[in-house]
This record gives C-alpha cells, sequence and structure tokens, in this order.
C-alpha cells in the first residue's frame, strides 16, 4: 500500500532523517584507514541511541547491526565485522532509523583517503544520478522518469545500473510500496502525488551492472569486482517540490 503522509507525519520523518544525517557527519570523521567497519556501526549505533531513536536495520530479517557497511565491490548489505579500511578504499554506508513511529533511510559512499581518479568519478556520477533522479520527484511525474534520470547519467558515463535491487516507498515502515527502480522509461509507472515519501537509491557498478550474494547470506557483491557504489536519500514529494528528509 502507497501512504501519503500529512505535515506532521513529514515533520517525524524528518526528524529521523536528520538522525540519519548524523551519522554520517560521524561517518566522515571517523572513516581512515585502520578504522574496521565495526567499529563505525558501534558509534553508529551510540549516536543513534543517544538521539532516542531505533536502528532499523538491526534485526530486520535478522541483519545483525545498525550499519549496512560495503566496501570497494561490495554493493550494498556488507556486515560490520572485522575489516580494517584501507587507504584508497571506498565504504558505502547504508542506515536507517525511526522515531516516533517514522523511519528515515539513506546511504553514502566514502573514499578512504586517495582513491583513484576513475573511482573518485564513480563517487561522483553516483551522488549526480541520484539528485538528477530527486529532481523528477515531482507531483505529476511517474516513477518512471526517475528511473529514466539515474540511468540516462550513469549510462552517459558508462556506469553499470544495478536492477536486482530497488529503492522503495518509506513511512512508518523502512520499506513501504512502491518499489522505486533506478532505470525506466520517462512518462512510464505510477503517478507521484504530494505526500509520497520515497527512498531513492541508485547503485553504480564500474563494470557490469550483475551482482551475485555472498555465503554470508547478505553481502551483494559485483559479479566482476570492479567497485560499486551506492548514494540514497528520503524525499518527500510536496507542492513546493522534492524535500531531502535525510539531511542535517
Ligand atoms: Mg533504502
Amino acid at each position: 500500500m502507497i501512504t501519503i503522509k500529512n505535515a506532521e507525519e513529514l515533520q517525524k520523518m524528518r526528524e529521523a532523517g536528520r538522525i540519519v544525517a548524523e551519522v554520517f557527519e560521524l561517518m566522515r570523521e571517523k572513516i581512515a584507514p585502520g578504522i574496521t567497519t565495526a567499529e563505525l556501526n558501534m558509534a553508529a549505533e551510540r549516536l543513534i541511541a543517544k538521539r532516542h531513536a531505533k536502528p532499523l536495520f538491526k534485526g530486520y530479517n535478522g541483519f545483525p547491526a545498525a550499519l549496512c557497511v560495503s566496501v570497494n565491490d561490495e554493493v550494498i548489505h556488507g556486515i560490520p565485522g572485522p575489516r580494517k579500511l584501507k587507504e584508497g578504499d571506498i565504504v558505502s554506508i547504508d542506515v536507517g532509523a525511526q522515531i516516533h513511529g517514522y523511519c528515515g533511510d539513506a546511504a553514502r559512499t566514502f573514499p578512504v583517503g586517495e582513491v583513484k581518479p576513475e573511482v573518485a568519478e564513480l563517487l561522483r556520477v553516483t551522488e549526480a544520478s541520484l539528485y538528477a533522479g530527486i529532481e523528477m520527484a515531482v507531483a505529476g511525474n511517474r516513477l518512471g522518469d526517475i528511473g529514466n534520470r539515474i540511468q540516462t547519467v550513469a549510462e552517459a558515463h558508462g556506469l553499470g545500473v544495478v536492477v536486482d535491487y530497488v529503492g522503495h516507498g518509506i513511512g512508518r515502515n523502512l520499506h513501504e510500496a512502491p518499489d522505486v527502480p533506478n532505470y525506466g522509461r520517462p512518462g512510464r509507472g505510477l503517478r507521484l502525488v504530494n505526500g509520497m515519501t520515497l527512498a531513492i537509491e541508485p547503485m553504480l557498478n564500474m563494470g557490469t551492472p550483475a551482482v551475485r550474494t555472498l555465503a554470508d547470506g547478505w553481502t551483494v557483491v559485483t559479479l566482476d569486482g570492479l567497485p560499486s557504489a551506492h548514494f540514497e536519500n528520503t524525499v518527500a514529494i510536496t507542492p513546493d517540490g522534492p524535500v531531502l528528509l535525510t539531511v542535517l
């Protein structure tokens, strides 16, 4: 079911989204060669607890942590652990928080120290594709308009759009209808209306868009081992245009 939020509900989602954005500020400070992905998760869990919010991913279908931490060729759903980040790595942090019954969900990919120019470009283009998609999150447009924009930016730079995983509606629940693909045809798909809230989240690969899941049952990696980036925001469709909920 697609849920339409009123102003009061959007305010609660904004509060959840601000906590998610605070986690990224903390990550930006902490991410450096030598830190483990488990240490990043612990720091995030402490911050979310301090804000009296609920870490949405922890326990979700049995996922063991507040953060998904995905390094280099890991696309999404990486499990925090003893792995130490190294100079030149990239690390995708995906986090969800719930407060007053409402959710925020977002992701960023961070460079660890200096990364190769083509890797920096992957991060830059993936973030740009997210914002190109968000621009289309306007009442009267259709879901295909969002996906098409993301796909167009990705393909113009020779990047692979992951199609096995997509964005989603969000509200009281982390995952609500509709699916929000990162590809599509302009003017096709569900018509967008004010009060919808969508988690838009392109996952772009330097090489093939094909992915597989590791034996841990969670970690999704690129089939060719090349790096992948992930940027996501929770966005409200409003009469004033798209409003980012997962920012400070
Ligand atoms: Mg999401």
